[in-house]
């Protein structure tokens, strides 16, 4: 991102603000298109980032959905993603989900459990089904669904859900999240593929619909590498060969948002921490969460700093502007002496940001979101500033 643009952004919006640049969403589409099979289908997962503007992007460019919740489900809806496209997910679909999801020709639902399944196999009519099933080995990623986790079906009590196989047309299988690793990838899609075989022979069922997976991860820390597709794409197609006539799914949130993202906040103040020089900001982790445990703060390498500068790199902590003593955004960033005033701009902030974030803690203002489409800015909000709406003089 041209730091120029980012700039632009601070003079029009000011400080905190989030900002996305919609050509690097479309080239990583474009890129992961010519990566991987196009037998397979990519679904977006949305709760990596909700912004209508960035589901209308990837609608566009001919995507998937996986939603979660009604919003979620309005929103891919309203961007234009075709219900065919759509698989809905997650431990609780609301009645209403439930009823609007019967009327769309062509969707999927994931269903978590067997008593869900139980459920809906009382109601005529309604979506196709995928049976998420617990994995059985162990995954890879930074955060992992092994056996010992929440969601799916565990193997052992398949077997129940024989009587309410009626709308079932697949399996659902979704192992870890934020793998950089090539070969580790392709090992949880084929483990994923696997599990959902071994689960076709327990029903006696030949699945249509197989989502395996996916948790491409993305580079946050300095010692972090792009994640290699060849291995996973190398995998798919051998089972795009083996099962023809199953349509194969990939489910992606951070993988095709996060890099598109920046969080800008400025220097409001010096401080120290933990014996070390501090700067005070006016942003923090109401709004840019580390909500998947990634441990960021100590991870992530020096955001970059928005005006030339020079002379010597040293070790400074970021901590944000909430009266809690965990809001830090970097605890050791190696940068250049700061001024107050000082723009800071973190990378990798498409994904998991504000919607994620617990923006409602102590009131401060939200951050302006812009969205960057080539040479314009599109302003998706502008911050409120609570005491003149007030009225307060
Ligand atoms: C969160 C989630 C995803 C997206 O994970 P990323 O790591 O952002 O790709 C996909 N599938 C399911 C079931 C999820 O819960």
């Amino acid at each position: 991102m041209d730091a120029e643009a980012l700039r632009e952004v601070v003079r029009r919006y000011g400080t905190p603000a989030y900002v996305y640049d919609l050509n690097r969403i479309r080239a990583r589409v474009t890129a992961l298109r010519a990566a991987l099979p196009p037998a397979v289908d990519i679904l977006y997962s949305v709760k990596a980032n909700p912004t209508a503007l960035i589901c209308r992007l990837l609608a566009d460019s001919g995507v998937g959905a996986e939603v979660a919740s009604p919003g979620e489900l309005a929103v891919t809806l309203e961007a234009g993603f075709a219900p065919r496209r759509l698989l809905a997910t997650g431990p609780y679909k609301s009645p209403s989900m439930l009823a609007r999801l019967g009327a769309l020709p062509g969707v999927l639902l994931s269903v978590d459990s067997v008593s869900e399944l139980a459920a809906l196999a009382e109601t005529d009519g309604g979506p196709d089904l995928l049976l998420r099933l617990r994995p059985d080995f162990d995954p890879a990623g930074d955060v992992r669904m092994d056996a010992a986790s929440r969601f799916g079906i565990p193997l052992d009590d398949l077997a129940a859900a024989r009587p309410y196989l009626r709308r079932c047309t697949g399996f659902h299988v979704y192992p870890g999240s934020q793998i950089l690793d090539g070969e580790q990838a392709a090992g949880n899609v084929r483990a994923a593929y696997d599990l959902a075989m071994t689960a076709a022979a327990v029903l006696g069922v030949t699945p249509r619909v197989l989502d395996l997976g996916g948790g491409f991860g993305i580079p946050y820390g300095p010692g972090d590498v792009e994640l290699e597709l060849g291995p996973v794409a190398e995998t798919l197609r051998t089972l795009a060969a083996q099962a023809p006539q199953t349509r194969l799914m990939l489910e992606l949130g951070r993988y095709l948002v996060a890099d598109a993202g920046w969080y800008l906040t400025a220097v409001a103040a010096h401080q120290t921490w933990q014996g070390r020089p501090a700067v005070v900001v006016d942003g923090g982790t109401h709004h840019r969460p580390d909500l998947c445990g990634l441990d960021l703060p100590r991870r992530v390498g020096p955001p970059a700093l928005l005006k030339p500068a020079s002379g010597p790199r040293v070790p400074v902590a970021v901590l944000g502007c909430l009266c809690l003593p965990w809001d830090i955004l970097a605890e050791r960033a190696d940068l250049p002496r700061l001024t107050v005033g000082d723009v800071l701009a973190f990378p990798n902030a498409g994904a998991y940001g504000l919607s994620a974030a617990a923006h409602g803690f102590i009131s401060h203002p939200l951050p302006a979101e812009v969205a960057i489409d080539g040479d314009e800015l599109v302003a998706l909000r502008t911050p409120v500033d609570a005491l003149a709406r007030a009225g307060v003089p």
